[in-house]
């Protein structure tokens, strides 16, 4: 009987020098599911009680239940204080302090292409010109038929287009908005329209699936090529700051007649040629011309009463020229290390 007493003294002491050890909520629960268990040591005790006479038994019973209850309470208490130290060191990582100063909003700045079509605006209403929007996905008539552009015509090829399923397309130019500004404000009319357009290109240094444009157009009485340069050159000196050289030749456009093709020498490599330039030393940068008459008559002016000049100026391409940019996907791109030197 001596015996069965000091082995329940045993395995109470034994269980409580392992929870002492025990540091994790895991640890705990094997200490009690080994002493106190279904099937743990104080359980086997019992079972040994059947051969015990009854006083023999009461003796042990109740050094049994003392063990029991006291292992009971000291794993409480333990795990107790183990679940209120994970909270403490969680409160103590996620502590943060609210009356530090905010880090405060981040200086912006607007985009080089943005600031390229602000100031040619200024540019232009200083000189009457009125800035006119038009939509970026158009009708097949206003992108193509209305510029003297059918269906049949080579012209279409040259510019691969995003369709959309219901016929209407991302416009290829902002010319479009040429024949919309004739319908809503008709001759005379001084505008421009500066916006983005869209054409299914093979993406590389100098091509952009999305490009910014913006289109020109004066129409009044006895405009001619006079005109014209007159307007492109105040544009060019405006923009750059400098001299810069250019070159005017003949260009086939189908909403102009006669059309000519403007080019600067190339900004980033003085012309000895480099990637944007694709090794010529020259840019495209205006298309531009006479407006064709039927275009006039697609805006409701009478080709008889009424002429004038367009073009149409590549923004993307002048601000990279402007800021010495030779890769036109950086324009696209979103990247902060870029935009924010600008
Ligand atoms: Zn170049």
């Amino acid at each position: 009987m001596a015996a069965l007493e000091s082995v329940i003294s045993e395995v109470h002491a034994s269980a409580l020098e392992q929870l002492a050890r025990a540091s994790t909520l895991e640890a705990v629960e094997a200490v009690r599911v080994d002493a106190l268990g279904r099937k743990g040591k104080l359980a086997e005790i019992s079972k040994s009680f059947a051969r015990l006479s009854p006083e023999e038994r009461a003796g042990a019973g109740k050094l049994l239940n003392c063990a029991k209850q006291d292992l009971e309470a000291k794993i409480d208490a333990k795990k107790a204080s183990l679940e209120h130290g994970a909270l403490d060191a969680r409160l103590d990582s996620e502590w943060i302090d609210l009356t530090a100063p905010a880090p405060g909003p981040r200086p912006g700045s607007l985009h080089p292409v943005t600031q390229v079509q602000r100031e040619l605006e200024q540019v232009f209403i200083s000189m009457g010109f009125a800035v006119l929007d038009g939509p970026e996905v158009e009708t097949e008539y206003y992108n193509f038929d209305a510029l003297n552009i059918p269906a049949d015509h080579p012209a279409r090829d040259m510019q691969d287009t995003f369709w959309l399923k219901d016929g209407r397309l991302l416009r290829t130019h902002t010319s479009p908005v040429q024949v919309r500004g004739l319908e809503t404000l008709g001759p005379p009319l001084k505008m421009i329209a500066p916006g983005r357009a869209f054409r299914n290109e093979e993406v590389d240094p100098s091509h952009e699936h999305t490009f910014y444009q913006l289109e020109g157009m004066m129409v009044d009485h006895d405009v001619s090529v006079a005109h014209l340069i007159y307007f492109m050159k105040t544009l060019l000196s405006a923009i750059f700051k400098r001299d810069v050289t250019v070159r005017l030749r003949p260009g086939f456009f189908p909403f102009v007649e006669p059309g000519f093709e403007l080019d600067i020498q190339c900004l980033i490599c003085n012309g000895a040629g480099c990637p944007v330039c694709k090794q010529s030393g020259w840019v495209e940068l205006l298309p531009c011309g006479l407006v064709h008459p039927s275009v006039l008559r697609a805006g409701g002016a009478d080709p008889e009463q009424w002429n004038g000049f367009a073009f149409g100026l590549g923004l993307t391409r002048l601000a990279m020229m402007r800021y010495g940019i030779d890769d036109i996907r950086l324009m696209m791109s979103g990247d902060l290390r870029f935009l924010r030197q600008f």
